[in-house]
């Protein structure tokens, strides 16, 4: 998608700190941090959100928890961290392309708000 904030940055055409990238996947640090880790995971086919991934994602939804569950080992924040998908805009869903939010570094609340 041409004018996709997250397919820019898989496009290196707006920075940003790279944490990760592999052939179907790329994450980065998100520019506002709500916690000490707070790494967004996205896949680099565009998808607009949970609700519009199709059959055919399913192993590339699977592999934005497993980059997830590796950063996290390599942080060293097993001890508590969140995944969270927002989905639709009353979710506070602000990009329309998926991205899988990775949590932690602090203790975190529950239920979330
Ligand atoms: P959402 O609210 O859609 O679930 O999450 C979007 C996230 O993208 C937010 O946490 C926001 O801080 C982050 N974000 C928005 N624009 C940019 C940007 O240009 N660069 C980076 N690195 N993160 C962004
Ligand atoms: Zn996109």
């Amino acid at each position: 998608m041409t004018d996709c904030l997250f397919c820019k940055i898989v496009r290196g055409e707006i920075p940003a700190k790279k944490v990760y990238e592999d052939e179907h996947i790329y994450a980065f640090e998100d520019i506002s941090p709500k916690a000490p880790t707070h790494v967004l995971i996205i896949p680099k086919k565009h998808i607009r959100g949970l609700k519009e991934a199709a059959p055919e994602d399913a192993e590339l939804i699977g592999r934005l928890h497993l980059v997830a569950a590796q950063i996290g080992r390599q942080r060293g924040i097993e001890d508590g961290y969140r995944t969270v998908l927002n989905v639709g805009p009353k979710s506070g869903q602000s990009v329309f392309h998926i991205h899988l939010h990775l949590l932690g570094g602090r203790d975190l609340n529950w239920p979330p708000g």
